[in-house]
C-alpha cells in the first residue's frame, strides 16, 4: 500500500476514534444533600470529572449541612457566632442579599419554624398558632451579620441554606467537570438541573417540566448551558389528620407552609445558586408577586404553574417550551416585559 493511502487510513481511524471517544457517556449516581443525584457526562474527562464533582458535592454537604454536628452551619447555629470558611461566608452573604431583594420571601433563618412542622426529622405535625408566633420572633435575616469570615446570628436564631445549597453544588459540579475537560454534561440534583454545554450531538437538552398536580410532565423545555431549578411544595409534604396537605416551603410572613395557588416555580438562568434562591423565593411570593419580581429584575426566565391550570412562561424561553399532548387543557400564557 502506498504511504499516502496508509496515512489517510490512519487519519480516518484517528478521527473515528476521537469522535467516538468525545461522546463516551459516563453516568455517576449518588446520594447527597438528602437527594438522589446523577451526573451524566460525556468525553474522555467524564469519569474523572464526575467522580471529582460528586466528591465536591459531598464536601459541600459536610460544610453546609444543618444537621451534621461537624458542619460549619451546625457550629454557627449552636454558638450564635462562628468563624467559617470564605466559601460558607460567601454563600451566606449571597442568601442574605437575595433575602433582601425578595423582601424576605427567601428567609435563611426560617429553620426553627421548619423544625416545628417536623420537616427536618420527618416527625410531621401541625404546630399551634402560639408556637409559630413565638418561633417567628427569632426569624429575621436582617439580624444575621457577616464580617469577613465571622458570622453572627441574632438571639435564638438558626441558619439554613437548604434553599440555595443544591444550586451552588450544581455550579461547583459544573466548574469541576469543565476543569476536567468535559464540554457536555447534565447534572441532575433532584429539582435542580445544571446543564454544561449542549448534548454531544450539538442539540439542546430536553428537560421534562413536572406536572406538580399529578403524574408526568406538563411539557418539555429545550435548553443548554444554564441551570433549571424548580421549587414546589409537592416535592416534600405531609397530610395532616384533617386532610390538609402541608409542604416544606414556609411563608415567612405567617410561618405556615405556602398555600397561595402557585404549584411550582421553575427558574432558568446561568447560575445554579441564583436559580435555586429565586425558585424558593418566587414560590413564596405566588404567581402575581413572582411576575412583578420578574418585571423588575431582568436576569432570569421562569415557568410558573398555578392550581387553576395556567402556565406562565417568560418570553425568553417560550419558544423553547413544548406543551405535553396530555396537558393541552392547561392554558399557556407568555409573559412580556
Ligand atoms: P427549595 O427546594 O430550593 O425550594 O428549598 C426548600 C428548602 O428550603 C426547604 O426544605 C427548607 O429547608 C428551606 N426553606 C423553606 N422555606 C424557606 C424560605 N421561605 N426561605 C428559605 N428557605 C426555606
Ligand atoms: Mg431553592
Amino acid at each position: 500500500m502506498k504511504p499516502k493511502i496508509i496515512a489517510v487510513i490512519i487519519l480516518c481511524l484517528l478521527f473515528a476514534g476521537c469522535s467516538a471517544g468525545s461522546s463516551k457517556e459516563y453516568v455517576s449516581d449518588f446520594f447527597a444533600m438528602d437527594t438522589f443525584m446523577r451526573i451524566t457526562a460525556y468525553g474522555s474527562g467524564a469519569e474523572n470529572g464526575a467522580g471529582a464533582a460528586a466528591r465536591r458535592i459531598a464536601e459541600l454537604e459536610r460544610l453546609l449541612s444543618v444537621t451534621d454536628g461537624n458542619s460549619e452551619i451546625y457550629a454557627l447555629n449552636h454558638s450564635g457566632n462562628a468563624g467559617v470558611s470564605s466559601e460558607t461566608a460567601d454563600l451566606i452573604s449571597f442568601a442574605l442579599n437575595v433575602a433582601e431583594s425578595t423582601d424576605g420571601a427567601l428567609e435563611p433563618t426560617i429553620y426553627p419554624v421548619l423544625s416545628a412542622w417536623g420537616f427536618t426529622t420527618d416527625n410531621h405535625r401541625v404546630p399551634s398558632e402560639e408556637e409559630i408566633s413565638e418561633l417567628l420572633k427569632n426569624v429575621d435575616y436582617k439580624s444575621v451579620t457577616v464580617d469577613e469570615n465571622t458570622v453572627t446570628l441574632g438571639e435564638g436564631m438558626m441558619l439554613d441554606l437548604g434553599a440555595v445549597a443544591k444550586g451552588y453544588a450544581g455550579d461547583e459540579a459544573e466548574r469541576i467537570l469543565r476543569e476536567n475537560g468535559v464540554e457536555s454534561a447534565l447534572i441532575y440534583l433532584g429539582g435542580n438541573i445544571q446543564l454544561l454545554g449542549k448534548k454531544p450531538d450539538g442539540s439542546e437538552w430536553r428537560l421534562g417540566i413536572k406536572d406538580p398536580a399529578s403524574e408526568g410532565n406538563v411539557g418539555i423545555l429545550s435548553a443548554s448551558d444554564c441551570a433549571v431549578v424548580t421549587s414546589g411544595n409537592y416535592e416534600r409534604s405531609f397530610t395532616a389528620d384533617d386532610g390538609t396537605v402541608y409542604g416544606h416551603i414556609i411563608d415567612p410572613e405567617n410561618g405556615i407552609p405556602v398555600n397561595n395557588g402557585l404549584l411550582s416555580a421553575t427558574i432558568v438562568a446561568k447560575e445554579g445558586r441564583m436559580c435555586d434562591a429565586l425558585s424558593t423565593a418566587l414560590f413564596v411570593m405566588g404567581s402575581d408577586g413572582a411576575q412583578e419580581y420578574w418585571r423588575a429584575n431582568n436576569n432570569f426566565d421562569m415557568i410558573l404553574i398555578t392550581d387553576d391550570g395556567e402556565i406562565f412562561i417568560t418570553d425568553g424561553i417560550s419558544d423553547s417550551f413544548e406543551l405535553d399532548s396530555a396537558h393541552t387543557s392547561l392554558s399557556v400564557k407568555i409573559l412580556y416585559k
